[in-house]
């Protein structure tokens, strides 16, 4: 009996002393590891930033992707300006749809973000949005060739308008 008490509490007493030893690594692991929490580079994604400001316009006007991937597109406006003044969104567009007239539609789908209902003229858009905002969408790149990406906000094609080249 006595003997049975001993190895108990030795027992006790190693168990907390372990205790208290795994704590200290595990404070001290929980500061490291979330560096590399973020996912590997994906290959088959194209990752594209783009800018829009409070003087309406993109900060490029190519971009690139490559047939066959995916496209991850990040619309960050860094303006002020509220999205009822100063809107924006990337909207790309088929081949061969005529700008001035897709914009004119546009305007008119103040309700839907200036996208105009069930059309069939668009590849992939984003969000409307305001000074400080930003969008991402994610879609498939179209087959090889050029096309035009637009603001679809009243007014803003003209200034705001680039190509985007699927290689
Ligand atoms: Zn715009």
């Amino acid at each position: 009996m006595k003997k049975f008490f001993l190895l108990s509490v030795l027992g006790l007493f190693a168990v907390s002393c372990g205790g208290n030893s795994q704590q200290n690594t595990n404070s001290e692991n929980t500061e490291t590891p979330s560096v590399e929490a973020s996912t590997p580079a994906d290959e088959n994604t194209v990752v594209i930033t783009l800018n829009a400001n409070d003087q309406m316009q993109f900060d490029q006007k190519t971009l690139k992707a490559k047939a066959g991937k995916k496209v991850k597109l990040t619309l960050n406006h860094t303006g002020k300006l509220d999205k009822s003044v100063m809107g924006h969104n990337f909207v790309l567009l088929k081949k061969g749809v005529d700008i001035p007239e897709f914009s004119e539609q546009a305007m008119k789908a103040a309700d839907n973000q200036y996208i105009p209902v069930d059309t069939q003229d668009v590849i992939a858009h984003t969000d409307l949005i305001g000074g400080g905002e930003s969008t991402t969408v994610e879609f498939d790149a179209p087959e090889a060739g050029t096309y035009n990406f637009i603001c679809s906000f009243p007014g803003h094609y003209g200034m705001m308008q680039g190509q985007f080249i699927v290689e």
